[in-house]
């Protein structure tokens, strides 16, 4: 690894010309994200979201943009409506600084609500450039979709002429090695990206149709760049990082010990005489203090908050750190073993009888 970034460094990359790591990553990810023809590198998922944005209504020149109420898509002022992740945490809906304006072309509706969706397209006829959703929710705590609601969207926004937009900076190389569009089987137009493909360095990327893709410069007109895309210690860190997960029975590892701790996570709490409900989709997962099938944030919105504040303070006591939000997903990784999994659950069952 050092080698090859050594090589890199001493061949030097000029402004605007990719260098070979990025030529690398890139067709790696072109290789395993099926919506990807073309993609480009920046720093962060928040990079790749606004800049996603921007390609949205560059390539359809319309200005409105439909996301879903809990779905975080980074802190760009467009994406700051009804957000999940820290937004929600904290309580913050509508966030101070977020002109009117901007907010006002976000409109937002109800995941796993397809007719939701109609309505708004009903309502604003020739207007909204694009749907962007977090294809599974981790934002809002781990939300899946239906089969029908992906497919759903996937024909409206054809049907409207509006764009699709996945943003896998969560599902990402996670859910499966195609990353949710591969698991679902449901092509995006567009794709963003984050931390996963820096395997921990910043980074992001957003992709998809060449056709689209080529409005952004310097193939097309719409601007975007930044200092640090593309730099040669995120790429290689992306490099390795798709490369083990690659190896053989990476992702089936993933499913069998995140299953094994979530439905270990479920029993022992249920055991312990808690609503309890939870589920993952390989090597993401979550729960929820409550019964019953959660479909969207407002079902989430019913869980018991204050019980997973008392959950997670006794897991940290006993060496767990889980994610400090109800309205979060967990993720497992190849660094997980068996004996984590056996660990964390052993603390839940304790943890599950002080709360
Ligand atoms: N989209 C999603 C789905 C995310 O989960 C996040 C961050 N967790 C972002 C976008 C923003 O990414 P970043 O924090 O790298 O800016």
């Amino acid at each position: 690894m050092i080698t090859a970034l050594k090589a890199q460094m001493e061949k030097g990359t000029s402004f605007g010309a990719p260098c070979a790591l990025e030529n690398e990553l890139a067709k790696v990810v072109i290789d395993r994200v099926p919506c990807v023809e073309m993609v480009r590198f920046c720093s962060s998922g928040t990079e790749a979201c606004l800049s996603v944005l921007r390609l949205m209504r560059a390539y359809t020149k319309r200005e409105k943009i439909l996301k879903f109420v809990g779905c975080y898509h980074g802190h760009a002022d467009s994406f700051l409506v009804a957000a999940g992740s820290g937004v929600l945490t904290l309580g913050l809906p509508d966030c101070p600084g977020v002109p009117e304006s901007t907010a006002a072309a976000t409109l937002t509706a109800t995941y796993n609500d397809l007719d939701s969706v109609k309505k708004i397209f009903e309502a604003n006829k020739g207007e909204i450039a694009g749907v962007i959703l977090e294809p599974v929710v981790g934002n809002s705590g781990f939300i899946q979709p239906t089969q029908e609601f992906l497919e759903g969207l996937r024909q409206i926004t054809k049907d409207e002429g509006a764009l699709l937009c996945f943003d896998e900076v969560m599902t990402g190389f996670r859910v499966h090695k195609n990353c949710a569009q591969g698991h679902f089987n449901v092509m995006p137009d567009l794709t963003t990206m984050g931390k996963v493909i820096g395997g921990g360095m910043p980074v992001g990327a957003y992709g998809g149709r060449k056709d689209i893709m080529q409005m952004v410069a310097p193939a097309g007109p719409m601007y975007q760049a930044g200092t640090l895309s593309g730099n040669p210690l995120a790429m290689i860190a992306g490099l390795k990082t798709l490369e083990i997960l690659d190896r053989p029975g990476s992702y089936e590892y993933m499913d069998k010990i995140t299953t094994r701790l979530i439905n270990g996570i479920v029993e022992a709490g249920k055991e312990a005489g808690h609503a309890i409900t939870g589920a993952n989709i390989r090597g993401m997962f979550g729960f929820f203090f409550m019964d019953g099938e959660v479909k969207c944030f407002e079902d989430a919105k019913n869980s018991d908050t204050e019980k997973f504040g008392r959950f997670h303070r006794a897991m940290l006591e006993r060496g767990v750190y889980l994610a400090p939000s109800q309205f979060e997903a967990g993720f497992t990784s190849l660094a997980h073993t068996e004996e984590d999994i056996d660990a964390t659950i052993a603390a839940a069952k304790e943890a599950f009888k002080v709360i």
